[in-house]
C-alpha cells in the first residue's frame, strides 16, 4: 500500500501506530517522516517503513560544484531536478541519476512567493550544490538559474529579452529565475 512511493524529505509515509521509522524515516507526533529522498519499502514482518534513498549522491558531486540538470516537478516549496552533467570544465557525466532538491528560499537572493514562476518542469537549469548529502542546490548568483526553457503551449525554446523570457511564437512572457548564460550554450 505505502510501498514503491516516490518521496522526498519532509513527505508522510505512514503512521506510527501502523509501522516503525526505519532508514530514511523519523517520527513527529505520531507521523513517520522521510528524511531522504528516495522510494518507500516496507517490511511487513517487522512492520518497518524505510526510505530507500535515489539520490544516490554520486561520488564525483561535492559541496559547491556547479551542476546542471532538468527540472521534472515543482512542488509549492521545492524543485525537483533531475542531475545531468556537473562543471567545471570536464563535462563529466553524473554517473547515477540523481534527483536533487531546490528549496524555495534558494532560488535567488530576493523573498520568492510562486516557486512556478520561476521554474517549471523541463527548465534546464544550471546550479551550485549546498549540500551533497542531501542534494540540495542553489540558484542563487547572476550565473545561475534557468538556462534553456520552453514555451509549455507552443513548445519552442524560449527567447530571452532582457529580464524576461518570451515565447518567439505566441509572444507569451515568463519571469523565472534566469541565469545570464541562458540560450549561449555555456554551461
Ligand atoms: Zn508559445
Amino acid at each position: 500500500m505505502n510501498g514503491n512511493k516516490f518521496v522526498i524529505p519532509g513527505d508522510l509515509v505512514g503512521i506510527a501506530e501502523e509501522f516503525l521509522a526505519g532508514e530514511g524515516v523519523y517520527e513527529e507526533g505520531g507521523k513517520l517522516i522521510a528524511s531522504v529522498t528516495g522510494i518507500v519499502e516496507v517490511d511487513e514482518k517487522s512492520r518497518r517503513i524505510s526510505v530507500k534513498p535515489v539520490t544516490g549522491v554520486p561520488a564525483v558531486i561535492r559541496k559547491g560544484d556547479c551542476v546542471v540538470g532538468r527540472v521534472i516537478d515543482v512542488r509549492e516549496s521545492i524543485a525537483l531536478v533531475e542531475l545531468s552533467k556537473i562543471k567545471p570544465n570536464e563535462k563529466r557525466e553524473v554517473s547515477n541519476s540523481g534527483v536533487a532538491i531546490i528549496h524555495i528560499s534558494n532560488v535567488r537572493r530576493e523573498y520568492v512567493k510562486d516557486l512556478n514562476e520561476e521554474l517549471s518542469p523541463l527548465d534546464i537549469v544550471k546550479a551550485r550544490v549546498l549540500d551533497e548529502k542531501t542534494l540540495q542546490l542553489s540558484t542563487v548568483g547572476r550565473k545561475l538559474g534557468v538556462i534553456k526553457s520552453l514555451c509549455p503551449d507552443c513548445r519552442v525554446t524560449l527567447r530571452r529579452n532582457g529580464n524576461t523570457l518570451e515565447c518567439p511564437r505566441c509572444k507569451r512572457k515568463f519571469k523565472k529565475k534566469i541565469s545570464e548564460d541562458y540560450g549561449t550554450g555555456i554551461l
